[in-house]
């Protein structure tokens, strides 16, 4: 099950970490995706968050191509920082 928040959709756990990302840092993580095809870093759309190894991960697709695109965000490992 899945809810949404603003343009993605998260799992529970996944929104809460996602809702302790910045605004400004959750930005810069969703421009900054891979894409396998364009072999670059993207912006993801009709993105999805769920959580693995306490990390969150971002599946969506590529805003260039549409082609699957991903992004782990290691919150098991970074901190928020309060600047
Ligand atoms: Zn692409």
């Amino acid at each position: 099950m899945f809810l949404r928040m603003s343009d993605g959709k998260f799992t529970t756990q996944a929104a809460i970490l996602w809702g302790a990302i910045p605004l400004e840092a959750q930005k810069r993580i969703l421009k900054n995706a891979f894409c396998a095809k364009c072999n670059v870093v993207v912006e993801i759309v009709d993105y999805y968050g769920t959580v693995e190894n306490g990390d969150l991960m971002i599946d969506g697709t590529c805003a260039f191509c549409g082609h699957a695109a991903a992004r782990v965000v290691e919150t098991s490992k970074i901190r928020i920082e309060n600047n």
